[in-house]
């Protein structure tokens, strides 16, 4: 699987630096953002490096597809069942910071009627 060696996602893909990790499995890893914007605020990466949503081909649909299966998923399962918003920021224009793809997950009780 391709890694970049630069990559703060691909590390934490790899174990290499810590997260709050609440999903794992061979071709994604969800985890706690560090500065979350609602009470809840996960991150779904694939664990190829992919650098974002500008990259993507006919090859990709599976595991975007995976992607935003797993989103209301990981909602349910951390105190958004009653639904939640996700982000895909693409490129300098989409305000994107860390260049390997990520769904932003955001939810939680509080965030209710936002
Ligand atoms: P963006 O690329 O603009 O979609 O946002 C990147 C997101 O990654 C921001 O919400 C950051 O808070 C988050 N982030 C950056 N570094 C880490 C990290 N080491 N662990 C968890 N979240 C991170
Ligand atoms: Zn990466």
């Amino acid at each position: 699987m391709a890694h970049d060696p630069n990559c703060i996602f691909c590390k934490i893909a790899q174990g290499q630096i810590p997260a709050q990790v609440v999903h794992s499995d061979t071709e994604l890893i969800a985890f706690k953002d560090i500065h979350p914007k609602t009470p809840m605020h996960l991150l779904i990466i694939p664990r190829a490096h992919i650098e974002s949503l500008q990259q993507v081909d006919a090859s990709h649909q599976e595991i975007l597809g995976k992607m935003l299966v797993l989103a209301p998923k990981l909602a349910r399962e951390n105190g958004s069942p009653d639904g939640f918003r996700t982000i895909i920021n693409t490129g300098r224009v989409g305000g994107q910071e860390v260049y390997h793809l990520h769904i932003h997950v955001l939810g939680g009780p509080s965030s209710v009627g936002r």
